[in-house]
């Protein structure tokens, strides 16, 4: 079989997701490609929290499934004591895995509806290379052969993308590790828990989260270049030291574990091959959060793809290039990496006790905003959505 198409996107992760449904909503020909045999089959965690980050015009203008909109956020200290973080912007949870009502999984069957052809369970065979652009790519599903020629390829495939022999790509070789359990009714619903430890979570932290449904997820995150153990060894003692928080959790529940490499690559755009979510390497280099950057980074590259077929000039993809570096900026935090692993646990409960002071004098979420640079506001031009 022979198919051709404006966009082929390979990879039905989030970021893969969201490019395809901005891409066909917009009216392009998409192609989505996935490796396993359903969407979401590999996921290892069943919730994710991101930051807003301009996720809200994003989700509202594509109907994007999500689970909460929290507000409140608390950061414990190791002593217990809390500082309570009310934000004006959402933090999001996000449902994962392959169940109908996960992200990723209803946001393929909307591209679908759209027209997005999706092809599971395939294994691409052959990336055919004219001047470093992709010409056209094989592959095969099944017993049969499907060569595709797409006038621009999206690597969406995760943070070990095929593409990356397309880009130079630079690393301290430093991943973020996590593990954790998945349950029931871990925690409230309408507040993130984070908690911080230098001596039992070096470099890292442990979150507890709760999605409208009652699933909920409790993990531990590490960095490598501080972990001297497997996460599962910090995660248990430091449950072990919080008693409490080892009651709410039921050890009894799914245990899952993953790990992603902090990379950068020094162009998100290569010829006709688009670089999104993990695979651009946007996963965050302080929390290991990567919902946001796959989702925001999905859109826009939705938006730079139809906007080059409009003026029918793919150099215009170069936009894309320039927006995400603004968007995500990740020196900051690799900075807070730095700073957060040489703290101690009374600078922690310092840090605790001061937010808390300053909260009750002024607006802290706006100081806090200036510290992390976001910005208030986008007012960007949205998604021309197509038929509408
Ligand atoms: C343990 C753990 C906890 C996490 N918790 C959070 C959290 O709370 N909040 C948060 O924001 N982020 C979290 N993350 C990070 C988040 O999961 C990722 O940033 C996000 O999934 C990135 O989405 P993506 O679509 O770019 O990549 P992926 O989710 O990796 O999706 C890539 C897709 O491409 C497919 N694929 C790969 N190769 C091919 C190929 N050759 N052909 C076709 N398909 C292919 C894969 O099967 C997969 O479906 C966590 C990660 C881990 C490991």
């Amino acid at each position: 079989m022979t198919v051709e198409c404006d966009v082929l996107v390979v990879g039905a992760g989030p970021a893969g997701a969201v490019t395809s449904l901005a891409c066909v909503k917009q009216g392009l020909n998409t192609v989505l490609l996935e490796k396993n045999p359903v969407v979401g089959g590999y996921t290892k965690t069943k919730l994710d929290a991101s930051a807003d980050g301009e996720l809200t015009k994003v989700i509202r203008e594509l109907k994007l499934r999500t689970e909460n909109e929290v507000y409140t956020s608390r950061w414990y200290a190791p002593s217990g004591n809390y500082f309570l973080l009310r934000s004006s912007t959402h933090e999001y949870f996000f449902k994962r895995g392959p169940e109908a009502d996960s992200f990723e999984v209803s946001t393929v069957k909307e591209a679908r509806k759209e027209g997005c052809k999706v092809f599971l369970n395939t294994k691409i065979k052959m990336l055919n290379e004219v001047k470093g652009k992709v010409d056209s790519v094989t592959v095969s599903k099944g017993g049969e052969e499907i060569h595709i020629k797409p006038k621009v390829v999206v690597a969406a495939d995760g943070g070990n993308s095929m593409f990356h022999r397309f880009v130079n790509k630079t690393s301290e070789n430093r991943k973020k590790l996590g593990y954790g359990v998945t349950g029931e009714g871990f925690s409230d619903t309408d507040s993130s828990n984070i908690y911080f430890d230098a001596e039992l979570i070096p470099g890292g932290y442990f979150y507890l989260i709760t999605g409208k449904s009652g699933v909920s997820s409790a993990c531990i995150v590490l960095d490598s270049s501080k972990a001297e153990n497997p996460a599962k060894e910090y995660f248990k003692r430091f449950l072990g030291a919080n008693k409490e928080l080892a009651e709410k959790i039921k050890l009894h529940s799914n245990t899952f574990s993953g790990e992603g490499l902090i990379f950068d690559i020094d162009r998100y755009v290569s010829k006709n091959i688009v670089f999104v979510g993990d695979a651009a390497g946007l996963l965050d280099p302080f929390f290991g959060y990567g919902m946001t950057s796959a989702i925001v980074s999905g859109y826009h590259a939705g938006r730079y793809i139809k906007k080059a077929f409009e003026e029918d000039n793919l150099a215009l993809l170069e936009g894309y290039d320039s927006k995400i570096r603004e968007k995500f900026d990740k020196r900051l935090s690799y900075l807070y990496q730095r700073v957060f692993e040489s703290l101690k646990n009374e600078d922690l409960e310092l840090i605790a006790e001061i937010l808390n002071e300053l909260d009750k004098k002024g607006n802290l979420e706006a100081l806090l905003g200036q510290l992390t640079g976001e910005t208030a506001r986008d007012v960007e031009p949205s998604i021309n959505v197509h038929g509408t």
